[in-house]
């Protein structure tokens, strides 16, 4: 796939506001401050497509691009999760959003879920990949900011984690990822074609 294309569709702020649920797919989600907007713009060597929000607060919404053109053919900015600053009442709702997409949407075909190599595993990033069990979703982790660990501890956080997930190893897959330094960009098309490809 050529991920270059990639161009903005539209912002849906609920399930029901996104594009018709054909064609197929992949969905990135993390924290606030993963990283995810850095690996979105890293993997389609486009420098805004998605914007870093630092605007916490407003209405978050799933932010869709088409590749090569076709709208058959997409990667979904999800919403970034868990800002501490944002009330609890929001909050719920986001997650009631981000569950309700990733349970429901037939042509989502895999999650790039982001977190920082620093610290992995979050409690939602658990909830995250229960939730993507639940359907058999593959999940495709991206241990963010490699860049700032030394060869040793990042290989060690990646070992880390496979040891945690190994319960879940035939649906979720690891590996270190800097946007910074463009490490790991050819291991992650790798599992982004195969998912596209379906
Ligand atoms: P998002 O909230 O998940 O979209 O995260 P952003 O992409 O906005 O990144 C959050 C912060 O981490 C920003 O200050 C980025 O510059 C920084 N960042 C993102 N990716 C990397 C990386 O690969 N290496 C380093 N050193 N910093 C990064």
């Amino acid at each position: 796939r050529n991920y270059q294309t990639a161009s903005f569709l539209i912002s849906a702020p609920t399930l029901a506001k996104c594009p018709l649920d054909q064609g197929v797919e992949v969905a990135f989600a993390g924290r606030s401050n993963a990283g995810k907007s850095s690996a979105i713009n890293a993997l389609t060597q486009q420098r805004a497509l998605a914007r870093t929000s630092k605007t916490p607060g407003r209405t978050q919404l799933i932010n869709f691009f088409t590749l090569q053109n076709d709208d058959q053919l997409r990667l979904v900015d999800l919403p970034g999760y868990g800002y501490a600053k944002v009330p609890e009442a929001m909050k719920k709702e986001w997650q009631a959003h981000l569950a309700d997409y990733l349970h429901r949407r037939r042509s989502l075909a895999g999650l790039i879920l982001l977190m920082d190599v620093r610290h992995p595993l979050s409690d939602f990033d658990i909830q995250l990949l229960e939730m993507a069990d639940d359907r058999e979703l593959p999940v495709h982790i991206l241990l963010t900011k490699a860049d700032k660990l030394k060869q040793g501890p990042a290989k060690a956080s990646l070992q880390q984690v496979k040891q945690r997930l190994a319960e879940w190893e035939d649906l979720v897959s690891v590996q270190l990822f800097s946007s910074l330094k463009r490490q790991g960009l050819d291991q992650a098309y790798s599992v982004m074609d195969r998912w596209l490809a379906r």
